[in-house]
């Protein structure tokens, strides 16, 4: 990709009302840009990403036997009556009705809908387990929307949901689904806790939320600086500094984080108020066992933005990157532009995602923009040189490199 074709350009300052570092940093280096409050677009670099991490997240799901599907955003008043939260859901569903009268809801999320779906099909143990995913936009009316693409009136998620014949296929699910839902995370970069949470009043279980240990999260957390143990505020009946109820060795400590992920264990309560049953091998109707599981996709490059920067920008992981490589073309001559368009040429040929700036600025403002988007590696071709430099994101040691040299590297990666 040219960079003096990449829509749109940077910012030099961070809109006036941005107060959280991914809203400054975001919107500057040209990854997001503000409708109104809580709502956002996402531009090509802020696709790129979200791009990566729904592939990532869409190879581990399938990994462990969930299929992708894509379910309507607009909701009939119906079928959200059958478990009542057309009413006690109705501070956070936007809800409306049409030119004849009818009412409808637009998606804060889609229990009731998967459910819907599936009854129409379930029949007998055989056809269960069930496990259906999708990437798709929820509307939630969020009082507080300030804290950048992190809360969104609108934003992406990915959400999963599965039902199965009894409890024990139930959890053994829930379990992988929690291994996958690490693996994603670890595969991003991120630092993150899995941290038991209230089950609110519709489930008796846990759930489990997968926290990004972040300064600019708006949760805290606190857990066992020794194992793996760890509860949300709302939950934990402690302090900092007790020792850890699980291991009995390490102390409770706490943190400030952002949620990323969260899933839940429902039981049968949801299959029952949508009246979903299935014949099981001993003739018996039985309510499945449901459970549901939700990733942030687009809180996930806010989340990034807030744990990964300098005073310069942000740095972004290789696995999210909106491009593998930045290659920045300094000065004006035939033959640097030559060298530019080969290295270039050779990069994209071997799978590389190459942004080039072939802009026509000077060399700190050239330099500037790749420290404020951010990409993990940075190339110069500059005037006079036959050689290349070669410096990662997050690193301060520049390295010169042939151009064989350079193939070498990225050869077979
Ligand atoms: P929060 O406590 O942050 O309001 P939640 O617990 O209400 O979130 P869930 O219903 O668990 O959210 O949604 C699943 C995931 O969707 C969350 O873990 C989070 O990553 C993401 N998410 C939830 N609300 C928002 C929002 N307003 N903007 C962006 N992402 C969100
Ligand atoms: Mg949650």
């Amino acid at each position: 990709m040219l960079q003096s074709r990449l829509f749109p350009e940077t910012k030099k300052e961070a809109p006036r009302d941005a107060v959280s570092i991914n809203h400054k940093l975001l919107v500057r280096a040209g990854f997001i840009d503000q409708l109104m409050a809580g709502s956002w677009t996402l531009l090509p670099m802020g696709q790129r990403v979200v791009s990566k991490v729904n592939n990532i997240i869409r190879e581990e799901l399938n990994k462990i036997g969930c299929q992708e599907i894509l379910m309507p955003l607009l909701h009939p008043k119906n079928i959200w009556n059958e478990t009542g939260r057309w009413d006690s859901a109705r501070e956070v569903m936007y809800q409306f009705e049409d030119s004849r009268g009818r009412e409808y809801a637009l998606s804060f999320t889609h229990e009731e809908i998967f459910l819907d779906l599936t009854r129409k099909f379930v029949r007998s143990y055989q056809d269960l387990p069930i496990a259906l995913y999708h990437f798709s936009t929820k509307f939630r009316n969020e009082p507080r929307a300030r804290s950048g693409i992190l809360r969104g009136r609108e934003f992406l998620m990915k959400d999963l949901y599965s039902i199965h014949r009894d409890e024990n296929d139930f959890w053994s699910f829930y379990e992988l689904v929690k291994g996958a839902y690490s693996e994603i995370f670890r595969r991003i970069g991120f630092n993150f806790r899995i941290i038991e949470a209230g089950g609110g009043v519709f489930t008796q279980n846990k759930t489990h939320e997968f926290q990004v240990i972040s300064d600019g999260g708006e949760d805290l957390i606190y857990y066992c600086n020794s194992c793996d143990w760890g509860q949300n505020q709302e939950i934990f009946d402690g302090k900092v500094g007790d020792v850890c109820p699980k291991c009995g060795k390490g102390e409770i400590v706490s943190s400030k984080s952002i949620e990323v992920g969260n899933i839940f264990p429902f039981g049968t309560y949801y299959s029952e108020l949508m009246r979903i049953y299935f014949t099981d091998s001993d003739g018996s109707k039985k309510p499945p066992f449901f459970g549901s599981y939700g990733i942030g996709t687009t809180r996930i490059i806010g989340a990034w933005a807030e744990v990964s920067h300098d005073d310069k920008g942000i740095i972004w992981s290789r696995a999210i990157a909106p491009f593998d490589v930045h290659l920045l073309e300094l000065g004006h001559g035939g033959s640097t532009r030559k060298k530019a368009q080969d290295v270039y040429k050779k990069l994209t040929k071997l799978g590389v995602d190459v942004l080039w700036d072939d802009r026509d600025l000077s060399a700190g403002e050239k330099f500037a923009d790749s420290d404020l988007i951010g990409i993990p590696i940075r190339l110069v071709v500059s005037d006079g040189k036959n050689d290349l430099e070669y410096k990662e994101r997050e690193s301060e040691v520049t390295h010169r490199l042939t151009f064989e040299g350079l193939i070498n590297m990225f050869d077979g990666k």
